[in-house]
């Protein structure tokens, strides 16, 4: 068995090990060193040069894991990314450098399926300005849309596309979805059903992005694409910002194209103060949280701890990505 007290581990999301001090304990028992990252940000790629040198595994968070970053990287064996998302890693550079990137798929799924339940309520009954309002005094009346009835639209339908759609069971609903791994057992199972793409843009009454970034998703979301949904409609993002042509959406915001958006997601994060879309009444802003739960952390954590250990000791890891 490896003697893992000679390894150097950095750890970067800021939440690792939030909810359960054991993640902390258990790993600093295992190795001889583990670097946390102080920030309290994601990391820039040239933050994280600084902090990688050395080290032999690494628990990552959303930071820019680029070509730099991994060529400079000499002793690392591992990238154990918290979370399922790859694309802010070059995994082309580190499998020429021999490096195993790992994920958590499914870790977080419950967390952003009901994160995205919270959304698409809040846009239909507009809890967050009302709530604003009751605060400040007024008493408006404010009159809101029932999900009963409405044709809620699922573009991926991977861990969060299902667990978004298990949740709606209870609403009434229909469920419709897009995913080219057309998983119609499950489909069947929870009552969705699989319509092409454009149909479920066409459709839609809440449109839900649950896919990956990539790219060929890349400002998928652009004007064409909203001009194609169905006028009054909402759009909810828990996915990636870069999926949406931000100032695309703005139009269809502005022109009552779209009724409302929710975006857990930004192209930049944070985006600027000056970014319009924040500043309007029928957009729902949240900081990127999908994944910030207890139940999510603990089971990222977990979940990357185990792999970074298990390719340190030279074992095959779980969750194998590169
Ligand atoms: P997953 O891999 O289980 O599912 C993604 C699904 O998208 C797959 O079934 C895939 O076939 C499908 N897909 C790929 N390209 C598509 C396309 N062009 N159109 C329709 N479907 C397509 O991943 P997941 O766990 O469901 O996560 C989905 C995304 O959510 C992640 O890639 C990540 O970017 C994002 N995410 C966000 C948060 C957050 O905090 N907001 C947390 C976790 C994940």
């Amino acid at each position: 068995m490896p003697n893992l007290k000679v390894y150097r581990v950095l750890v970067t999301p800021t939440s690792y090990a939030k909810n359960d001090p054991a993640l902390r304990s258990e790993l600093e028992a295992e190795v001889s060193e583990v670097v946390y990252n102080t920030t309290g940000h994601p990391l820039s790629s040239s933050e994280l040069l600084e902090m990688i040198t050395g080290c032999n595994g690494y628990i990552a968070g959303l930071d820019d894991i680029d070509r730099n970053v991994i060529e400079a990287a000499h002793q690392l064996k591992v990238i154990a990314r918290y979370g399922v998302g790859v694309d802010k890693v070059d995994l082309d550079a580190a499998k020429e450098n021999g490096i195993v990137v790992t994920n958590t798929p499914g870790a977080n799924s419950v967390s952003v399926a009901e994160l995205t339940i919270g959304l698409i309520i809040s846009l239909a009954r507009m809890i967050p300005a009302a709530s604003e309002a009751t605060k400040t005094g007024e008493w408006p009346r404010m009159s809101g849309l029932t999900l009963a009835g409405k044709v809620i639209g699922l573009l991926g339908f991977g861990s969060i596309g299902k667990n978004v759609a298990r949740r709606l069971q209870g609403f009434d609903c229909m469920v419709i979805a897009y995913d080219p791994l057309y998983d119609s057992a499950t489909g069947e199972d929870l009552g969705v059903q699989f319509r092409l793409r454009d149909e479920i843009i066409r459709e839609a009454d809440f449109l839900s992005l649950h896919l990956p970034l990539a790219s060929d998703t890349q400002g998928m979301v652009n004007a064409a694409f909203l001009r194609q949904m169905k006028p009054g409609a909402f759009l909810v993002n828990t996915s990636r910002g870069e999926l949406i042509d931000e100032e695309g959406l703005l139009e269809a915001l502005t022109s009552g194209q779209l009724r409302g958006a929710a975006l857990d997601v930004f192209a930049q994060q944070p985006p600027g103060t000056d970014n319009p879309l924040l500043a309007l009444p029928q957009v729902i802003a949240t900081p990127h949280m999908g994944a910030h739960t207890d139940g999510a952390t603990n089971a990222m954590g977990w979940a990357a701890m185990r792999d970074c250990l298990a390719v340190l000791r030279g074992e095959q890891p779980v969750y194998r990505v590169v």
